[in-house]
């Protein structure tokens, strides 16, 4: 078992009543080693993506791990950080005046979305010390950069290329400073696009620095990283010599919420009631899509339930291959409200049902005030 997996098995068994069901219980260690993990392989700058998970009392507390910076979509999100030493980069297509007035006034770094946000942008100048702008290129700037023509979706981020262009003359022309540029493949896609992204990158570099007649500062690669990211054959050495072949005046970034997040942490809810209805057995749970609403698998056709472990007056129950399973279902009247299934455990009222992998998503991403049904309460551990 999984020593933070461990530890929280530990004080549920210990202090049960400290913790109100649901909630989520994230482990700043895994956080801080996640972290450290990615960072080195990398061999870059790591940037974290706060949309991932925003519970503040773990970001607070995990603010010296984030050392390379924050990226930030939106003006709550921005608003709900404490001001610190590291880099806070904004970025989002539909920042408006208002979003990015603030993110200027705290000091933010911009990465621009598209010529009308630089417009804004230019209304801004002397009034404020402005951080020197990161452009956010469009997936499909890079096409023209690449060898073998890589199939990625379309996506609506950015600015496509000939408005990078436009954007360069125009800062350029009224002496905005440009910081470097930004790109992002979409998630889960690091170990497919990684290297031609960099390599694609690289001649993007020189564009840029010749159109400006300076250098840039920041490349930001963007990520992709999946939970698993360690265990695919993805030669981590080779795509560092690769990295190398940037000048040494410019930073690599990469950024990542899933792969720092996601196994950090855990869900916990209890299971209120048993009942069986044509054979099928349901676990009628405390909580369920109202407070995590990945784990009910709505966006997925084909449904695979995650299995959570069982806990039971102290003990961890093993479930085994039986075809007879349970459904965990959750609070909400949605018959979509299914959250999880057990296999050969009868449960029991009582039982603590422990589901991993729930750091990433599972708590921001949840429609919230559905028949005002309670929110998750946050817990951290060391
Ligand atoms: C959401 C987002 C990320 C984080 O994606 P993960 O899959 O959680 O790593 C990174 N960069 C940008 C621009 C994003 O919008």
């Amino acid at each position: 078992m999984k020593a933070s997996l461990e530890k929280l098995v530990a004080q549920l068994n210990e202090q049960r009543r400290h913790f109100s069901t649901p909630c989520y219980i994230y482990s700043l260690k895994d956080v801080a080693n996640n972290y450290r993990k990615l960072k080195d392989s990398l061999g870059t700058s790591l940037i974290y993506s706060l949309k991932a998970n925003s519970c503040l009392d773990l970001i607070v507390r995990s603010g010296h791990v984030f050392e390379d910076g924050i990226e930030i979509a939106s003006i709550g999100e921005l608003n709900l950080l404490p001001r610190g030493e590291s880099p806070r980069y904004i970025n989002n297509p539909s920042a408006d005046k208002s979003f990015l007035r603030a993110a200027i006034a705290s000091k933010c770094t911009l990465v621009i979305d598209n010529l009308s946000q630089l417009e804004i942008v230019k209304e801004f100048q002397g009034k404020r010390p402005i951080n020197p702008l990161i452009l956010r290129l469009n997936p499909s700037t890079l096409d023209q950069f690449e060898e073998s023509t890589t199939v990625t979706k379309k996506d609506h981020f950015g600015l496509g290329w000939g408005d990078v262009e436009s954007a360069l003359a125009f800062c350029k022309e009224n002496d905005l400073k440009v910081g470097g540029f930004h790109v992002f493949r979409g998630s889960y896609n690091f170990s497919k696009l990684a290297n031609s992204t960099a390599q694609a990158a690289l001649q993007i570099v020189h564009k840029f620095e010749s159109a400006l007649g300076y250098p840039i500062g920041l490349v930001n690669l963007g990520g992709g990283f999946d939970l698993n990211w360690e265990s695919h054959e993805f030669d981590f050495e080779h795509y560092r010599n690769l990295l190398g072949e940037f000048p040494s005046h410019i930073q690599i970034a990469h950024e990542s919420g899933r792969a720092l997040m996601a196994s950090a942490g855990y869900f916990v809810t209890e299971v209120r009631y048993v009942k069986s209805i044509e054979g099928q057995q349901y676990g009628v749970c405390d909580g369920g899509m109202a407070q995590n609403f990945l784990l009910a698998k709505t966006e997925s056709t084909f449904k695979r339930y995650s299995q959570p472990l069982i806990l039971r007056e102290g003990r961890v129950l093993e479930g085994d291959s039986k075809p007879q399973n349970c459904l965990l279902v959750g609070t909400s009247c949605n018959k979509e409200d299914i959250i999880g299934e057990t296999k050969g455990v009868a449960l029991q009222p009582g039982d603590l049902v422990i589901f991993s992998n729930c750091g990433a998503y599972n708590a921001s991403y949840t429609v919230a005030p559905f028949l005002s049904l309670p929110s998750a309460k946050s817990y951290l551990m060391e």
